[in-house]
């Protein structure tokens, strides 16, 4: 097993890391960090809660972020199905990114005041969200995805079961083509599937036991 030093974790990041009592990496996050670390790769990922997800997908996501790049324009997207999920998620990397200069993360989601959520997204290059809030903000141009690196899909199967397909292609279609895109998702249905094919680029797959080429 690897350490998160070896994975090519950042001090910042493993500082934080301690802080929340994380010792070793779980599994999905021995082999997904150091692939979406080292290159411009896409990645589907077949996990559910409970396997560390999170900090699997969020940990390259903080790593990633330019600092030096307009605060205003967000950097990656995270996409999560509901609410909780969203601040829970949120949660998570705003814990990873504690130690980590100029990255701040902000979390939009309907049932909330808009107000608050305009204002916190003039100063986030990481956005979570649900897909409407997301889509209302893009309506409004209080978030705007055109300098988006990468865009992570969390539970992409329950926000295809709750009706967000048409949000997350409007969204997909919205960001840079040079983006990255991953997908997390407990099953894959073939509207997984067709997600995958459209709008990913030769995503290496991770199933429990090891990344796969498909
Ligand atoms: P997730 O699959 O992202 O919902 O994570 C499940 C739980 O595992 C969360 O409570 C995380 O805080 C925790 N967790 C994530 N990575 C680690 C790790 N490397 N060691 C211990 N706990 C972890």
């Amino acid at each position: 097993m690897k350490t998160f030093e070896e994975l090519g974790v950042s001090p910042e990041i493993r500082r934080a890391i301690e802080e929340m009592g994380y010792e070793n990496p779980m599994p999905v996050q021995e082999e997904v960090i150091p692939y979406l670390l080292g290159e411009n790769n896409d990645v589907v990922a077949l996990a559910q809660t409970g396997t560390g997800k999170t900090a699997a997908f969020g940990i390259p996501a903080i790593q990633m972020v330019d600092p030096n790049l307009d605060r205003r324009m967000a950097q990656i997207l995270l996409l999560c199905p509901t609410r909780e999920l969203a601040v829970q998620a949120c949660e998570e990397l705003k814990k990873l990114a504690h130690h980590t200069r100029g990255v701040h993360v902000c979390a939009v989601y309907g049932g909330a005041p808009i107000e608050r959520q305009i204002v916190q997204l003039k100063d986030a290059n990481i956005v979570v969200g649900t897909p409407g809030r997301v889509m209302d903000h893009l309506r409004r141009r209080t978030l705007k995805i055109s300098e988006l690196r990468m865009v992570i899909l969390d539970e992409a199967d329950e926000m295809l079961s709750m009706g967000f397909r048409e949000d997350i292609e409007t969204i997909l279609t919205q960001a840079p083509e040079n983006r990255q895109t991953i997908l997390f998702s407990a099953t894959m249905p073939k509207e997984i599937m067709n997600l995958i094919d459209n709008y990913q680029k030769d995503p290496v797959w991770w199933r429990s036991t090891s990344l796969r080429l498909l």
